[in-house]
């Protein structure tokens, strides 16, 4: 079995060994960037298999990596966050480099904070936190039930409960919100995580959020959407971030929602690609395409429903598919948890589930209003990072912590 050890790496050179952290720059590229850095692209490009290859399109502008350096200031490892779950790890090992995907390790803390409104909740929330993140999930989820501009009086507060990620000591990915309360005019507005990924108000009514449809009609589902799993014949984490349909070449593809298309060309194990942008941070993207439909091209804005192409295999695929994918604020998600045809109202015993985990969330909320909770930030430590050691790489070192 694989066994993963970790231990914390200081850039003040504790082990003789240097740990640099950089950003990953806008339009540059997973070869380019092996290049600049003297790597095999062979051994660490082209002779992966496809999903691989795939994997190494991931890396996103703005990214935090890392590169730990021998004495001889030689590139031991490299490691590339992906995603919230998943990392590129390349390392030296006897046989040249290497090249491995595998989990990234994170804690989750559930936080929560109340205030009291100064102009609109964003500014409020942008202020008092300094996370733009934190701002950017309550307005989406308030958005469509509520209107902030009219209804908001100084002194009227909100509450936020959430789920935040940490990786050693910093905040990592997208916050994910629990429970939310809102006081306008002396009138007080919730809403809730369901149990189902939902989010509902107080009476159980689904909050409307991004509404998507099914991009191929009538087709069958080949592959689903995760973002690591570890493969039990192959023994290597994989990812999948998206959904294929499988379909005839030439069934017509449409947009899964109304948006602005944001390009519209060739590119790499993608083929024939398009991406669309919605509204709330959400992209969706169509892969492997035959062909575009004519008209349809980069800034154009379209329908939900709207016939933007067709499928075929183009890129890295091994028969006429749709590769859909689903990002929110650049992060996978899984199209099929989006998916849906109206709102829903609880009922029965869904929603008598719903009233005790509603139950348990004011009970939080009145105590956080009780209690004036304030937003802390954690302290964080920039120096510090750390490597996911390799047996090769573990010989030399010294293990910390688990
Ligand atoms: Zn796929």
């Amino acid at each position: 079995m694989i066994r993963f050890f970790f231990f914390l790496v200081f850039t003040t050179a504790i082990f003789a060994a240097q740990v640099d952290r950089y950003r990953w720059d806008s339009g540059l590229t997973y070869l380019v960037f092996l290049e600049q850095n003297n790597l095999p692209t062979k051994e660490l490009y082209y002779n992966l298999d496809t999903d691989n290859q795939r994997l190494t399109d991931e890396m996103r502008a703005g990214v935090n990596y890392q590169i730990l350096r021998d004495t001889n200031n030689s590139i031991e490892q490299i490691l590339l966050p992906l995603n919230d779950e998943l990392q590129i790890h390349l390392f030296k090992s006897k046989a040249g480099y290497e090249f491995e995907a595998i989990p990234i390790i994170s804690e989750t803390k559930t936080e929560a904070f109340t205030t009291t409104i100064v102009s609109s909740p964003n500014y409020t929330i942008m202020k008092r936190t300094g996370s733009k993140k934190l701002a950017q999930i309550f307005t989406a989820n308030f958005r469509n039930s509520l209107n902030f501009k009219n209804d908001i009086r100084a002194g009227d507060k909100l509450v936020m409960i959430y789920d935040q990620k940490y990786r050693l000591g910093q905040v990592f990915s997208m916050p994910t919100l629990n429970a939310a309360m809102i006081e306008m005019r002396k009138k007080y507005h919730y809403i809730y995580l369901n149990d189902d990924e939902r989010y509902y108000d107080e009476k159980g009514h689904e909050v409307e959020g991004f509404l998507l449809a099914r991009p191929v009609r009538g087709a069958r589902i080949s592959s689903y959407f995760t973002k690591r799993r570890f493969h039990p014949v192959l023994k290597k984490w994989k990812a999948h971030l998206g959904v294929d349909y499988a379909a005839r070449r030439g069934t017509p593809i449409v947009a899964a929602g109304s948006g602005t298309i944001s390009y519209a060309a060739r590119l790499g194990s993608y083929g024939n690609l398009i991406k669309i942008r919605h509204a709330d941070g959400y992209e969706t993207r169509y892969a492997h395409m035959k062909s575009f439909r004519r008209g349809i091209y980069r800034g154009k804005r379209v329908k939900k429903g709207q016939t933007i192409g067709y499928v075929g295999s183009t890129g890295r695929s091994t028969g006429p598919h749709l590769h859909f994918e689903l990002r929110k604020h650049g992060n996978p998600v899984n199209p099929l948890r989006v998916v849906q045809v109206t709102t829903k109202k609880l009922k029965g015993k869904e929603y008598d589930a719903f009233v005790k985990l509603k139950k348990n969330y004011d009970q939080s909320i009145d105590l956080h209003i009780k209690n004036k909770t304030k937003f802390v930030k954690l302290p964080t430590f920039r120096s510090q990072c750390y490597i996911h050691t390799t047996p090769d790489a573990t010989k030399n070192k010294e293990k910390k912590n688990g």
